[in-house]
């Protein structure tokens, strides 16, 4: 601990400078919500007086705990006041001079992303709760006179925002923690009592704590979680998640509000946001929800309470049942816990499966907005996999030509052919790539729909979830597809396709392409192109090979197949070359690059030395065969 009366001298952490200068030019508007983050900071350190004082005996005595505002509009001066567990010397310094909270580094990350992407927006701190120092935001001096519930001293903060602040003793303070603002000459109002008030019920009516102003009590809002539904308004669910996500004026996409009494008694109200700030390119979101016991907030972000593919939602649980001393660690491997949580992942996935079928616009909102979360559970939920992939959309064939919207595993189904045992897709980097494969033509052809993946992670999680409905998810470059039916009568004559020659053409491909491939065989699945690959190991699709290389470069290369299409001009006229050895040569280099050309179709980079002397030795041979007279 510090001692001396000295005041020293700080810089603000770098980053706390970038936060500050950002906070400075802020709209007007969303200057509100500092009064917000302070209240809201009062209200945390109370929450843990609370705490303590319910579990450590030493601390039994901490009288009411309550948050007071203060205004004097001559003085330019708002004072935010809570009794709460207050701050030593060494917390105030590192609490109020580095990035403590992981929300404003957040903030600061994703400003720099939009910057760059010339879309600073500064409204979206909103959004965020960037914590103490929106206090800049309108106060041009701000002091903390603060003592913690262990010492008897105090010390006072004290910084005008602009790169470094003091800390130094000061007499005579209470427990807990005084925030003295001095407004801003364009801020002054909120120094009047009307304004102060409008703002605290505005942002603040649900702090678990009295708000007092004037000595009134301004927040004035029953915990609605453990009201009946019935009793509780659409505003009043707003409101509440709004104090939750400090996301202000937005509504959730939709809320779940829970009553369990058995086996374990609890409340819970969960919200699911409108949109996904990991989709902004924001680090993976932190997951939690507030965990109560008895109404006592007992842990802010309880991580044990929802699966990690359930961390968009927001929200609050409460049990009669737990004991207010729960720590940590016990939570961690609690029955009473594991227990909730089965009944949450239920009540969500019900929901959202209702969503589905009631509102579908709201759901095809949710679903372009929290698919790529909620795809994780296939991986890791094995019990709800089933529920959970009756939930995911995807763009396919059949909604490409209809227009319509993404499509689910189900509606798949239901426009399955009457023999059709597998549900097939296809992976690419994106749509323009996948329409081009010439694996896809068979299916065309026989208007088979195709799933069509352009995120390399549905192919991963098509490959873990392995089938649905019974019906296999196959890849549409995988060796043996069991297409359905029989092949519609070909329109080709013999003549036409590659007649005798084939079966020469074929041993001279493979002796052309030795290792390079397992097997060189007739196509089925072809209808323009001469050549495709496909995969023998079903499980590993062409583009996840290509990731997993991409990872890991000493891959071994997975067995290939090379199909031939008979039926294509340049594979009829090299079947009719076999018919003179002289040829050999020349079919063995059109064999490597109709393979190569497979490969680039695929998206696969080619060694470009080879292949350009190839080429050339191959326009050498068209350009000689051409006659110089012009007919
Ligand atoms: P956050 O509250 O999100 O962690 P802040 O920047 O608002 O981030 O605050 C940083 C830290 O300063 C808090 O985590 C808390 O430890 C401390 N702090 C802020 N206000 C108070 C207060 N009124 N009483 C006690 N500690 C506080």
């Amino acid at each position: 601990m510090a001692t001396g009366t000295d005041k020293q001298q700080f810089s603000f952490q770098a980053e706390i400078k970038q936060l500050l200068h950002l906070l400075a030019h802020s709209l007007y508007q969303t200057r509100e919500i500092a009064i917000r983050e302070l209240i809201s900071n009062a209200s945390d350190a109370l929450d843990k007086m609370r705490y303590i004082a319910l579990t450590d005996e030493a601390y039994r005595d901490t009288g009411p705990l309550e948050i007071v505002v203060e205004g004097d509009k001559d003085a330019r001066r708002l004072i935010i006041r809570d009794n709460g567990i207050g701050m030593t010397h060494d917390e105030l310094v590192t609490n109020l001079g580095t990035i403590a909270h992981s929300g404003s580094l957040e903030f600061l990350r994703a400003m720099a992303a939009r910057q760059a992407q010339g879309k600073a927006d500064v409204s979206l701190i909103g959004q965020f709760g960037v914590g103490f120092y929106s206090a800049f935001m309108v106060a041009d001096a701000v002091r903390v006179r603060t003592r913690s519930y262990q010492e008897s001293a105090g010390w006072e903060w004290e910084s005008d925002g602009s790169g470094t602040f003091t800390v130094g003793p000061a007499e005579g303070l209470g427990r807990g923690t005084e925030v003295i603002l001095h407004l801003k000459e364009d801020a002054k109002e909120f120094a009047e009592d009307w304004r102060i008030k409008g703002v605290i019920k505005r942002y603040s009516s649900f702090v678990p704590h009295p708000v007092k102003v004037d000595g009134t009590v301004v927040n004035d809002q029953k915990p609605i979680w453990v009201e009946p539904k019935s009793q509780v308004t659409d505003e009043q669910y707003r409101q509440f998640y709004q104090h939750l996500t400090h996301r202000a004026d937005e509504a959730p996409l939709w809320h779940l509000h829970l009553a369990a009494d058995s086996p374990i008694q609890f409340h819970a109200l969960l919200y699911c946001p409108r949109s996904n700030p990991e989709l902004l390119g924001f680090g993976r979101q932190n997951h939690g929800l507030q965990l109560c016991a008895k109404r006592v907030l007992v842990q802010s972000d309880c991580q044990e309470l929802v699966p990690e593919y359930l961390r968009f939602l927001y929200g609050l649980v409460d049990s009669e049942d737990l004991p207010l001393n729960v720590s940590r660690e016990t939570l961690q491997d609690n029955t009473l816990i594991r227990r909730i949580r089965n009944t949450l992942v239920k009540g969500v996935l019900d929901r959202l499966q209702k969503l589905a079928d009631e509102s579908p616009d709201d759901f095809l909102t949710f679903a372009r907005q929290f698919n790529p979360i909620l795809r994780e559970g296939i991986a890791v939920d094995p019990p709800n996999r089933d529920r959970i992939a009756r939930l995911l959309r995807f763009t396919s064939s059949h909604t490409e030509s209809t227009g319509g919207p993404p499509t689910s595993l189900p509606d798949y189904v239901s426009r399955m052919q009457a023999d059709q045992k597998r549900i097939y897709y296809v992976g690419g980097p994106d749509l323009g790539t996948i329409q081009k494969s010439p694996n896809l033509e068979v299916f065309r052809r026989r208007n088979l729909e195709v799933l069509y993946l352009t995120d390399p992670i549905d192919e991963f999680v098509m490959s873990s979830l392995g089938s649905f409905d019974g019906k296999t998810l196959t890849s549409i470059d995988a060796a043996e597809l069991d297409l359905p039916g029989a092949e519609p009568e070909s329109e080709a004559t013999p003549e036409e396709t590659a007649g005798g020659g084939l079966a020469r053409l074929l041993e001279l491909f493979r002796r052309a392409l030795g290792d390079r491939v397992k097997e060189v065989r007739e196509s089925k699945r072809l209808t323009d192109s001469p050549c495709c690959l496909v995969n023998v190991d079903a499980y590993l699709s062409t583009q996840m090979q290509r990731l997993l290389r991409m990872a890991n470069k000493d891959l071994p290369a997975s067995e290939r197949i090379l199909e031939v299409n008979p039926a294509a001009p340049i594979i009829r006229r090299l079947s009719s070359l076999t018919a003179n050895p002289d040829h050999e040569g020349f079919i063995k280099q059109c064999a490597l690059q109709l393979w190569v050309n497979a490969q680039m179709l695929e998206g696969v980079l080619v060694e470009p030395q080879e292949t350009v002397n190839r080429i050339q030795s191959i326009l050498e041979e068209a350009a000689e065969k051409r006659s110089p007279i012009v007919f």
